[in-house]
């Protein structure tokens, strides 16, 4: 085979911040994401949802603070 044809593949590990693994063919070899199928509100349902909007009101808060 010809070098420089064909673009390296590899079956890359998708790592999600939750610590949910799964693989999927990619040209790189790792890819790090914040959220995936196992942690989206919208399959979880509730959970990641609350925490993240509890954590914009702490940002609000703060900003409004600052002025
Ligand atoms: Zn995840």
């Amino acid at each position: 085979m010809k070098k420089g044809i064909h673009p390296e593949y590899y079956e890359a590990e998708i790592i999600c911040a939750c610590g949910n693994r799964f693989k999927a063919g990619s040209t790189k070899k790792e890819i790090r994401v914040e959220i995936c199928s196992a942690c989206h509100p919208f399959f979880t349902g509730k959970e990641k949802l609350v925490d993240t909007a509890g954590r914009v009101e702490k940002f609000k808060r703060k900003y409004q603070n600052k002025k």
